[in-house]
């Protein structure tokens, strides 16, 4: 069985960039009342504690959301002693804005914090689920094949008392996918969400995505990925840019940088891994405004997140004529 839990990992870089995404492509698609179908293929535990046991070892979410959130609360200090030095009436409104995406991705996280200082953050379920709000002819299927998480997941949804919205599938959905497709209201997004720790996955997403996109032309499709040296991590991308062109269909990939991937040695001369530097999301048939909201966000937030001076973010796009 994986190894991987994301509980380390929430709310670090990799997931601000899938999140802020994520977010900006289900506020296009609920823009429409014709029901809606989401599938997250790799579900996880639906939502972290930030100062639990696993979040604190790894640390990771402090140069991440929580990086965000500081940043943020710092900047809104320094307009307030600014405020009162010149007492000026403006307070909020003289701090510089966020881009909207990022923001918006900001307030949905925060909105599961009411109170409690940060301490909760929302995996991609939880968020999808808010972003679902309202609209009772959506479907949300989560698939998680890890038992613990599948149990955690399947605990943590039932508190939503969401009835027949969400479906929780603890199977592997590289499989378990393809009986929904095409869905009956023939509109759904797919986040494959992989953790990439057996070096299959990379073929296994492109045999998904291949299959998906067969069955299922019109729909969305976002798969996140590693940069890392590694050949299968490196092909990913270029790999799914050639099935949307050949299907015809329009693609967009983002990256966001915040670090070098070199290795280093610390003082005892030991080689020390960088962690994850880098990593993407790639949409095939993204909504139009898509590219620019990504472009602002990713900008400000390569600049908020940056460990070292390579720090960087692309955001490329193809029409699929
Ligand atoms: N999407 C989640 C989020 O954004 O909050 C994080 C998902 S985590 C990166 C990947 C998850 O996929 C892990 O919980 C792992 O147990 C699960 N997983 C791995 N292989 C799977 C498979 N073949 N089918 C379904 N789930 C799988």
């Amino acid at each position: 069985m994986f190894s991987y839990r994301h509980a380390f990992h929430a709310g670090n870089h990799a997931d601000v960039l899938k999140h802020t995404a994520l977010i900006a492509v289900l506020r296009h698609l609920t823009q429409k009342d014709t029901a809606l179908n989401v599938f997250d293929t790799h579900a996880g535990a639906g939502l972290y504690r930030l100062d639990g046991d696993y979040a604190q070892t790894s640390g990771e979410a402090a140069d991440g959301y929580l990086r965000l959130i500081f940043k943020q609360n710092e900047a809104l200090a320094l307009a307030n002693q600014t405020q009162a030095a010149t007492k000026n009436t403006t307070s909020k409104s003289s701090l510089e804005a966020l881009p909207a995406a990022l923001q918006d991705y900001l307030d949905v996280v925060a909105s599961f914090n009411k109170g409690q200082n940060h301490k909760v953050y929302p995996g991609s379920p939880f968020i999808i689920h808010s972003l679902l709000q309202g609209r009772d002819r959506d479907r949300l299927k989560l698939f998680e094949l890890h038992p613990t998480d599948a149990k955690t997941l399947r605990a943590n949804i039932a508190q939503l008392d969401a009835g027949r919205l969400i479906t929780v599938h603890q199977e592997d959905s590289f499989e378990g996918l393809k009986k929904f497709l095409p869905p009956p209201s023939r509109r759904a997004l797919v986040l494959c969400d992989p953790s990439y720790e057996l070096k299959t996955d990379y073929a296994r997403v492109l045999t998904m995505m291949t299959d998906a996109v067969t069955r299922f032309a019109t729909g969305t499709y976002m798969v996140w990925y590693p940069i890392i040296p590694r050949p299968e991590a490196h092909e990913l991308p270029r790999k799914l840019k050639t099935l949307a062109q050949r299907a015809g269909r329009a693609w967009l990939n983002a990256t966001l940088t915040v670090k070098s991937s070199k290795l280093t040695t610390d003082d005892a001369g030991d080689v020390v891994r960088p962690g994850l530097p880098a990593s993407g999301v790639f949409v095939i048939n993204p909504p139009h405004t898509l590219k620019a909201q990504l472009t602002a966000a990713l900008e400000a937030t390569a600049k908020l997140l940056a460990q070292d001076k390579n720090k960087s973010f692309e955001v490329e796009s193809g029409s699929g004529a």
